[in-house]
């Protein structure tokens, strides 16, 4: 057991990248579980209507489910629809419903439409009740007004980057958003972490495109690499995260080193 500091603030990171399929959702689960897995308590919020983060964690997240998109668009309190995850007692989970892939639209014609989510979640972190140690917010693959909340709630972003051909294209794009968030909108957020998936290390393109991003990002890439592995992929259709349902893996124990080394710098940022 790696003996860890817990941040005196709550530190809340989005999960983005543009392109689907990198391992956004799979990484705000699994982290998430790993975090709580070492003690942290942990919301992660689920954006995506796809709900796939909800499925991971098994949270119900049907239809008729009180959901982000009712605190999104008719300004419910995230106390009424977080639900506890029957993984561990320390995670918890603001479920997404199909609904949500209507509020890119509707939040349009909104007041503080970008501001939703973290007045939510302020509100939400500010009883003693909702304490927490993390937020994860697991975006949509896209910009729009949806992710936009995510950064304006947001302290820090997680950029999971695939070590496949065509790793960094996009990549400028998002750190565009990020400055136009930063200079509008939100000047506490920064790209803190990038962190390296579904890692082959057999084939050559990988290690490549492993070593291009850290070169291009020495300070924000992980010395964890998350490998490509099976039990990662089929963790989520027995609505489990790959920490419950197979801890000894090799993505579990990756997922568990990146959230004791995320610990570890967010204590290291706080002192220099
Ligand atoms: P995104 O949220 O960015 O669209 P997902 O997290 O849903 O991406 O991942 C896309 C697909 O890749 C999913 O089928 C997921 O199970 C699979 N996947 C993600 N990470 C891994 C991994 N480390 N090993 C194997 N498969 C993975
Ligand atoms: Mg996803």
């Amino acid at each position: 057991e790696v003996a860890v500091e817990m941040p005196t603030q709550t530190r809340v990171f989005t999960v983005s990248n543009q392109k689907g399929g990198v391992g956004k959702t799979t990484t705000a689960v699994n982290l998430a579980a790993a975090l709580a897995g070492v003690g942290a308590r942990v919301l992660v919020i689920d954006l995506d209507p796809q709900g796939n983060a909800s499925t991971a964690l098994g949270v119900p997240h049907t239809a008729d489910t009180p959901s982000v998109y009712d605190v999104l668009i008719d300004e419910f309190p995230l106390a009424d629809i977080v639900q506890q995850s029957p993984e561990s007692e320390n995670l918890f989970c603001a479920p997404s419903t199909i609904h949500l892939a209507g509020a890119e639209i509707e939040l349009v014609s909104q007041v503080a439409r970008e501001h939703r989510l973290r007045t939510a979640l302020d509100d939400y972190l500010a009883s003693d009740d909702h304490r927490m140690d993390f937020v994860i917010i697991d975006c949509p693959p896209s910009l729009g007004l949806l992710t936009i909340n995510a950064f304006t709630a947001a302290s820090e972003v997680l950029i999971p980057i695939q070590c496949e051909y065509y790793a960094l294209e996009g990549l400028s794009q998002l750190l565009g958003s990020v400055r136009m968030i930063q200079r509008h909108l939100n000047t506490g957020l920064h790209v803190s972490t990038i962190m390296l998936t579904m890692y082959d290390g057999r084939t050559r393109l990988a290690q490549q495109v492993a070593e291009e991003v850290r070169a291009h990002f020495p300070k924000e890439v992980l010395r964890t690499v998350i490998p490509r592995s099976v039990r990662v992929s089929e963790a989520p259709s027995f609505g489990q995260t790959v920490i419950a349902y197979d801890g000894q893996s090799a993505g579990a124990v990756a997922y568990r080193e990146a959230a004791v080394e995320i610990i570890q710098r967010g204590t290291k940022e706080k002192e220099s």
